[in-house]
């Protein structure tokens, strides 16, 4: 049987859409987030293009703070509409500009600094999809460990490494110790979790508005989770 495309052997979809800053990178922390329910109002059946993109009130402002903190903005979210070939990778570059260019219009330091989509269903037994934490480890490797990648708006098909996940064991030690995960599922806990990030979920319905303050305290471990 020939597999559909994308296979699992490919990886997410990688946008960085604008150089990264111009600081000490390798010191800055990443807040990963889930894009839909979120960033922005999820929808029953995705959000197929740039029209269906709907800014959650508050998360542009959130983002931004998260700038002014020194965060690096990581996007890790799962867009199996593209494995279900109801649309191709490239509507990823309309959909995700669109949700930049609101940001930037409610407030001018809410930057996206990386855009990581798993394209694929949970029957492709990707490595990518969360749980997994793969695209966490990607968006390290990118923005914070000097891999490296090209600057722009296009997708570009990046293969991940399979990580190693103990899920019975205890939470493992995150690579910066003030990285933190929002999401609105148990599986963007899930995957915050098993990189040893802090974890931060959220109402759909609310998104990233109500994460709790506990992320601007460094010492502040995040929520409890167990996978
Ligand atoms: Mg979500
Ligand atoms: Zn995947």
């Amino acid at each position: 049987m020939v597999p559909l495309k994308p296979t699992f052997m490919e990886g997410p979809y990688v946008q960085v859409p604008f150089p990264l800053p111009d600081r000490r990178i390798s010191d800055m922390p990443i807040a990963f987030l889930d894009r839909d329910g979120v960033i922005n109002r999820g929808k029953p059946g995705y959000i197929n293009g740039p029209e269906e993109v709907i800014l959650l009130p508050g998360s542009a402002e959130t983002i931004a703070a998260l700038n002014q903190r020194g965060y690096l903005v990581c996007v890790v979210t799962n867009q199996s509409p593209i494995a279900r070939r109801l649309w191709p990778p490239e509507r990823l570059e309309p959909i995700h500009k669109e949700l930049q260019r609101q940001l930037t219009e409610t407030h001018p330091e809410a930057n996206i600094h990386a855009f990581l989509t798993c394209p694929h269903r949970l029957e492709d037994s990707c490595m990518c999809r969360k749980p997994s934490p793969a695209m966490l480890f990607l968006g390290h490797k990118i923005l914070r460990d000097g891999m490296g990648h090209s600057t722009g708006w296009q997708p570009v098909n990046h293969p991940v490494i399979e990580p190693q996940v103990n899920w019975w064991g205890p939470k493992p030690t995150a690579l910066h110790p003030k990285d933190l995960m929002v999401g609105d599922r148990g599986s963007d806990m899930g995957a915050g979790w098993a990189y040893g990030a802090r974890l931060y979920r959220v109402p759909a319905a609310l998104g990233l508005i109500s994460i709790n303050d506990g992320w601007m305290n460094d010492d502040d471990s995040g929520e409890m989770f167990q996978p």
